[in-house]
């Protein structure tokens, strides 16, 4: 399986939902399409930019943390 791998941080991927990195490809085929590890998230928008999956994430873990 696919996993996306960071390199400089050029090619790291974000989730848009919980800004983690662990997100993959559902399927080699379609690639366009993203799964998240972590929340579940599935889809093709993804986000690169590391200080804004930063902030995401720290909104998703206070959201863990209230429920
Ligand atoms: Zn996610």
């Amino acid at each position: 399986m696919p996993v996306i791998l960071h390199k400089g941080g050029r090619l790291a991927r974000y989730c848009p939902k919980c800004g983690s990195a662990r997100i993959k490809w559902v399927l080699p085929q379609i690639w366009s399409i993203y799964n998240c590890m972590e929340c579940g998230y599935r889809g093709s928008l993804i986000i690169d930019d590391k200080k804004l999956a930063e902030k995401i994430r720290q909104k998703f873990l206070k959201s863990l943390k209230n429920k």
